[in-house]
């Protein structure tokens, strides 16, 4: 956002405060086996509709944030779920010239008999010169087992090469991933993570932008007369207290975990948690740190008869398991409810 931002010379100067250290970051490609996460320990309250378990959190702190950790998996939101489910001005229509924007697809440099595209599909749903570069699934890496259960899933509910198409998002489909290859037009070639901070920011040396690394936000300052306005940050840098003044405006964007925390302790967000912590409200809302709803990943075992090698990837890439798994789940929880004629997997 901040390479965005300043990208006109003469419009505004942007300063970016990451809690994270510049030194934490890694070009290298990696798996997103969470070793990198920056508090392991993170974890949620016991959650009452899992037993109470309690949940760890992951996330990364740094420039590209937790793209700098996350599994790379490139899919694009439902059609379905952001039409039936997103509030207005979040809809497919409204998301989708952004989606485009951002992406260096590559079936723009990849034959349709490699990628399983067609130009036509590739003008429609994928953009390409954007700053963040998808690769094809590493089908090079995969065991004969996954391409086979594959062609199988072909011949049952359908196989999907692509699904970012909207017209289709129901079937089995190996992931696209955020990899910027050494040569786009070569399949093989190495490819490194192509996180936010790969894509944005490299090279950027505008003086309009001053990004302050292992500086922490300690909380937002309101205008005096109208407390409404929100004209600063207190961040804590190198062991001082410092006030930042915005001219325009302050966006905060801490991530999932730390943007409502930080609202909070500035006093904005539920009156019933906050005031009996000597916290002063400057704007009552009682959904601030509430409503958070995570990724539901879905594990599934098999024992095979092959030996097969490590998956250098992770198994999740076999969209596969979790399409069908999902769906074997509900038919037997809502017996009632008809799967076939769903219009999407998420709730089948
Ligand atoms: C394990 C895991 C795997 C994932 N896999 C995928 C995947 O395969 N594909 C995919 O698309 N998405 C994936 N995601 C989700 C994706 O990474 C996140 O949706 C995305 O990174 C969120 O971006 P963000 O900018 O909102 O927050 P973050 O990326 O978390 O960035 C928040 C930033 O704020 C900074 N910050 C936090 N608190 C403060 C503070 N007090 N002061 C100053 N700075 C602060 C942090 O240092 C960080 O740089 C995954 C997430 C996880 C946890």
């Amino acid at each position: 956002m901040a390479a965005r931002l300043s990208e006109p010379p003469n419009q505004w100067s942007v300063l970016a405060l990451d809690r994270g250290s510049t030194s934490d970051m890694s070009e290298e490609e990696q798996d997103g086996d969470l070793s990198g996460v920056s508090d392991p320990n993170y974890f949620s309250i016991p959650q009452d509709y899992l037993n109470g378990r309690l949940v760890r959190n992951p996330r990364f702190y740094g420039l590209g944030g937790t793209a700098m950790i996350n599994g790379m998996t490139a899919v694009a939101p439902s059609r379905y779920l952001l039409d039936q489910l997103w509030p207005e001005g979040w809809k497919w229509n409204d998301l989708f010239p952004y989606m485009i924007k951002m992406q260096n697809h590559y079936c723009y440099y990849l034959p349709s008999s490699i990628t399983g595209i067609s130009d036509a599909d590739c003008r429609q749903w994928h953009g390409k010169d954007g700053p963040i570069d998808i690769a094809p699934p590493l089908f090079e890496k995969m065991p004969q087992l996954l391409i086979d259960i594959m062609s199988e899933c072909n011949t049952s509910i359908g196989f999907m090469t692509d699904y970012d198409n909207p017209t289709n998002q129901y079937g089995c489909y190996f992931q696209q991933q955020f990899r910027k290859p050494a040569n786009k037009s070569d399949p093989q070639s190495p490819t490194i993570r192509a996180s936010t901070w790969e894509a944005y920011l490299p090279g950027v040396d505008r003086p309009n932008l001053r990004i302050l690394d292992s500086a922490t936000v300690l909380k937002l300052v309101f205008n005096d007369n109208d407390p409404t306005k929100c004209k600063g940050v207190v961040y804590e840098y190198k062991g001082q207290i410092y006030t930042a003044v915005a001219r325009k405006e302050v966006i905060l964007s801490a991530g999932v975990f730390s943007t409502p925390k930080i609202l909070q302790l500035s006093g904005v967000g539920p009156t019933a948690w906050l005031e009996p912590l000597g916290v002063k409200i400057v704007a009552e809302n009682s959904q601030v740190g509430k409503n958070f709803l995570d990724e539901m990943a879905l594990f599934t075992a098999f024992e095979t008869t092959e030996e097969l090698p490590t998956l250098p990837w992770g198994a999740d890439t076999c969209g596969w398991l979790l399409n069908s798994g999902l769906k074997e789940i509900w038919r037997r929880l809502r017996p009632q409810h008809d799967c076939e004629n769903s219009m999407g997997p998420e709730i089948c």
